[in-house]
């Protein structure tokens, strides 16, 4: 049996129609009057509307000298990771040519998308680290072009998320947050040439625009306020699961975190403790608002249980905390990132272990996994036919199916061939 010991009070579906329509005519905005639109909105959202948005290098250098030695070594350490194991991803992508047939040779080759816009987070927290997922990975796909923008943070560029930009390769550093931000890289205005892809993580507005967006421009997935599920039996404690709830709770008042466990003492026990961290949490105010409306905790009888209510969540992230933590890696098929066992946790994932934090988020994880190297390579066949003899007979092929669909244009693109290669004459 499944029983709710806490129970959310909202749904993420109450705030759709609102982000819906404010995002819709911010883009409609952009579309139509450019730098002048991306500039009311800046200074409406952000208080910020300068001459220039883009960083110029003399800007860039005073970011980072503003950063102590300590401070640029952990980021350097971080993007070292992420560097390291998407380069380990992009050489596991092999090209691939091979006979599939005698005389038909099929291939896919791994092509980088030319301009990517990268947003990274800045809105209520300095999210630097997202700088290293998107622009990173992007560099390691062969990137051409890669744009990076986020919003001032207390009306400035941030140093710390200018400095992780700046070493991780992107090409152009913006200045500029939310709908207007990615509106401007993706449909382009006066000052700034438009992108072929939008990635990274952000708000509703942001993960809202980028779906408005998709079709104009690539996506690499739905991003929007981060989650979390946590997976725990009785060998952790209350305290353990309750610091993970609410590090990812304080992202933001929409935040969901939910504790899964089979033992009834340990969900009492996390809601106590919850309420004991959130009292003393500086994001407390801040967590307490979305553990209150969105977090929950779930008890199962069997681990069966477990695995089926896991798989329907597809939470972006899912830390798994029980005796046998392999068994939800084997057997869970939706989610963005998993993080197994008491060692490991999701702020290691999100800030430096090496994995990417741009992960799905709103069940997105039931088609597709977070962003990686992959998301920024075309992958484009090709083809070729060595022999006349092949040529005719799979020509033959052609020309009969083509034929029952009526296409007789595409069925004399076959007969040609046939005709021209082979020696058979009796073709529809
Ligand atoms: P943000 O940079 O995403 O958004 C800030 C921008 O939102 C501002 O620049 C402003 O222009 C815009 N905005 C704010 N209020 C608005 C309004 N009423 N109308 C229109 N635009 C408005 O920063 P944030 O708000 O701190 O959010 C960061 C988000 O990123 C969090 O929700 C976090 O959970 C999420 N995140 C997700 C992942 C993931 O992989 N899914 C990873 C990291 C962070």
């Amino acid at each position: 049996m499944i029983a709710h010991i806490k129970s959310p009070k909202r749904s993420h579906s109450e705030t759709d129609s609102q982000v819906r329509a404010t995002v819709e005519g911010i883009l409609g905005e952009v579309e139509r009057r450019g730098d002048a639109a991306v500039r009311d909105y800046s200074e409406k959202f952000d208080g910020w509307s300068p001459n220039e948005w883009r960083l110029s290098d003399d800007a860039i250098a005073k970011a980072v000298g503003e950063l102590s030695h300590g401070q640029i070594d952990d980021i350097r350490f971080a993007q070292k990771q992420v560097r390291n194991f998407a380069q380990i991803q992009r050489d596991s992508m092999l090209d691939v040519e091979v006979e599939t047939y005698p005389g038909v040779i099929l291939g896919h080759k791994h092509i980088p998308i030319d301009a990517v816009g990268c947003y990274v987070p800045g809105g209520k927290y300095p999210l630097l680290a997202s700088a290293h997922m998107s622009v990173i990975t992007a560099k390691v796909a062969g990137v051409r072009r890669v744009v990076a923008t986020a919003p001032p943070y207390e009306g400035a560029p941030h140093p710390a998320i200018v400095a992780a930009m700046h070493f991780a390769g992107a090409d152009e550093i913006l200045v500029l947050g939310g709908t207007q931000a990615v509106a401007a890289m993706a449909i382009g205005t006066e000052s700034i040439a438009p992108v072929d892809m939008l990635v990274g993580p952000g708000n509703a507005y942001v993960a809202e625009a980028k779906r408005q967006l998709f079709g104009r421009v690539g996506i690499d997935l739905f991003a929007g306020p981060t989650e979390t599920l946590v997976i725990a039996d009785d060998s952790v404690d209350a305290e353990l699961c309750a610091v993970d709830l609410l590090g990812q709770a304080e992202h933001g008042p929409t935040s969901p975190s939910i504790l899964l466990t089979n033992s009834r003492e340990l969900a009492e026990a996390t809601i106590l403790e919850v309420e004991r961290q959130l009292a003393i949490l500086p994001t407390g105010p801040v967590a307490s608002v979305s553990w209150a409306d969105y977090g929950q905790v779930i008890l199962c009888d069997t681990i069966d249980e477990m695995i089926q209510t896991a798989n329907e969540l597809a939470f972006e992230h899912v830390q798994v905390m029980t005796q046998d933590p392999e068994l939800f890696l084997a057997r869970l098929t939706n989610f963005g990132a998993m993080f197994l066992g008491p060692r490991t946790n999701v702020a290691f994932g999100d800030k430096v272990i090496g994995t990417n934090h741009t992960l799905p988020t709103n069940k997105a994880a039931r088609y597709t996994g977070g962003l990686w190297v992959g998301k920024f390579l075309k992958t484009c066949t090709f083809q070729r036919i060595l022999t006349d003899e092949a040529s005719a007979e799979i020509g033959a092929y052609g020309s009969r199916l083509a034929h029952l669909e009526h296409f007789v244009g595409h069925g004399e693109q076959a007969n040609i061939r046939v005709r021209r290669y082979g020696s058979q004459p009796d073709l529809p």
